[in-house]
């Protein structure tokens, strides 16, 4: 092994033991970032509520996501497609009948459901023998698995019959097939060209847990990439390599992120190859976003179900074929997990402990803060002025509470990357003290040039910085 990979691993086990879900968790709760939902009641399983910061977060994540797939290339278009959708879409895409897990329940003791398939990986993984599963909480003997439908049922309109049943969608790729006809009429684009869209998903998961990595209510960013069919094969590979390098290029490292093929047995219904984006969390390498190879599976079956003509005549060749697919789709939740988990990180400075989001300053929740050393002497109206031009341009925090330590460690928390402190200098000579969150180096530098400077920086390219 080489002398850089020594470090690598060093530098990546160190990350991993300092971070962990409990961890995550309680920061989030302390700094208002994620929520149980409906606490007061006793909380909602599995379900959570964003607050302010955890807002903030989750858009820059969609936002970058957005940037990447559709502001910086000519061949994406949006779509928002509604969440309730007819009832005939599940049964063309296949999730009425196929969008299941297998179900287990403990009929020992804690009388538990599982999923039949994770129980089977995990002991794979732990080299154990799965001729004869058993509960893993209390040992007991598990039911049959059966198939569980995924899908929320519920009604539309006042009458609860047969005929009034729809499904919260699971996925919003089926908005996007469902529209291919409406968006390629106006888009004027050619193939190959992608539509993607950012919304909410539902699906009644057996086993949700580790906080948001996976609850029965999120957000998915999908795209669906429309080629020809010769072309899916090396768009597929494209799209592997542009999804794998944004989660690089916004700060995650590289050594915890992998791409994953799944085998044979493992593959979707509809797909011919799929790949996932996995990432190193605390539990484990798991699936951050999948990639797959989709085929005309979903053209077809909507063209057959609806009568409509779901089609692409090339404009160059006159030839009419039904576009192939290639679908990469996030979770907006899983996203913001990650990028958390990833910037984690605890240290200490001159023998006091901070713990630090070192989030790329573009998903930073809060860009800057400004911060007066003292609430008198004109400190205040100084430091407002500069607040109220600063988040004119981006969001600013304007923190007067308490001392300045405790300000910087509240700032550091949540992944402010920039502090301006405003001084008794600067009421000699307009200059502010900028601090930065990951080398704690403090410039000196004239307030009129701070926006400026950081609306710079906030452009640049940036690295992740080397970890405690
Ligand atoms: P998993 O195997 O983890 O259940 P999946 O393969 O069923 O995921 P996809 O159908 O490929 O997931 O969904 C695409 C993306 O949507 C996932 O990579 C993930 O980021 C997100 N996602 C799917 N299910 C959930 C969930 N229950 N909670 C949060 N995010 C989810």
């Amino acid at each position: 092994m080489e002398a850089s990979d020594t470090a690598a691993d060093a530098a990546s086990t160190a990350a991993e033991d300092s971070v962990t879900m409990d961890k995550i968790v309680a920061l989030c709760k302390r700094r208002g970032f994620i929520f149980q939902s409906s606490e007061i009641y006793g909380g909602l399983a599995s379900t959570y509520d964003y607050g302010h910061y955890g807002v903030l977060l989750k858009n820059n994540v969609k936002h970058e996501w957005r940037r990447a797939v559709v502001q910086e290339r000519d061949d994406v278009v949006l779509l928002d497609a509604a969440i309730l959708m007819h009832p005939k879409t599940w049964e063309a895409s296949g999730h009425l009948s196929g969008f299941s897990d297998p179900l287990v329940q403990c009929m020992g003791e804690c009388k538990r459901r599982f999923r039949y398939d994770h129980l089977v990986e995990d002991l794979e993984a732990g080299g154990k023998p799965t001729d004869h599963v058993v509960c893993p909480v209390c040992g007991g003997e598990l039911s049959e698995p059966r198939e569980f439908n995924l899908m929320f049922e519920t009604n539309m309109g006042p009458v609860k019959d047969d005929a009034s049943t729809i499904f919260l969608r699971p996925e919003t790729a089926q908005g996007i097939f469902v529209n291919f006809k409406n968006v390629m009429q106006f888009a004027r684009k050619k193939l190959p060209m992608g539509i993607a869209q950012i919304g909410k998903s539902f699906r009644n998961e057996i086993t949700p847990g580790n906080f948001i990595f996976r609850t029965r209510e999120f957000e998915q960013m999908e795209i669906e990439y429309f080629c020809a069919p010769a072309e899916a094969a090396a768009k597929h590979k494209e799209w592997m390599d542009a999804r794998l390098q944004w989660y690089i290029d916004l700060g995650i490292r590289p050594d915890h992120l992998q791409m994953r093929k799944h085998e044979g047995d493992e593959l979707s219904h509809y797909s011919s190859a799929t790949s996932d984006v996995e990432y190193l969390f605390p539990m484990g390498w798991s699936e951050l976003e999948g990639i797959a190879n989709r085929g005309s599976f979903d053209l077809t079956q909507h063209a057959q179900f609806s009568g409509e003509k779901l089609e692409y005549m090339d404009p160059q060749t006159n030839e009419k074929y039904v576009p192939h697919v290639i679908e990469p789709s996030a979770g907006a939740d899983r996203g913001t997990l990650a990028f958390m988990v990833d910037a984690y990180d605890e240290e200490s400075v001159e023998g006091r402990e901070r713990v630090v989001l070192r989030l790329h300053p573009r998903l930073a929740p809060v860009k800057v803060a400004v911060l007066p050393l003292f609430n008198k002497d004109g400190m205040p109206e100084k430091a407002r002025a500069l607040y109220e031009e600063l988040r004119g341009v981006m969001q600013a925090e304007y923190d007067t509470g308490g001392s300045i330590g405790k300000r910087y460690r509240r700032q550091d928390e949540i992944g402010t990357p920039w502090g301006v402190t405003i001084d008794h200098q600067t009421l000699e000579d307009d200059t502010v003290t900028l601090r930065d969150r990951d080398t704690l180096e403090q410039t000196r530098i004239p307030i009129n040039e701070v926006t400026g400077e950081l609306v710079k920086r906030l452009a640049a390219d940036w690295k992740t910085p080397k970890l405690t």
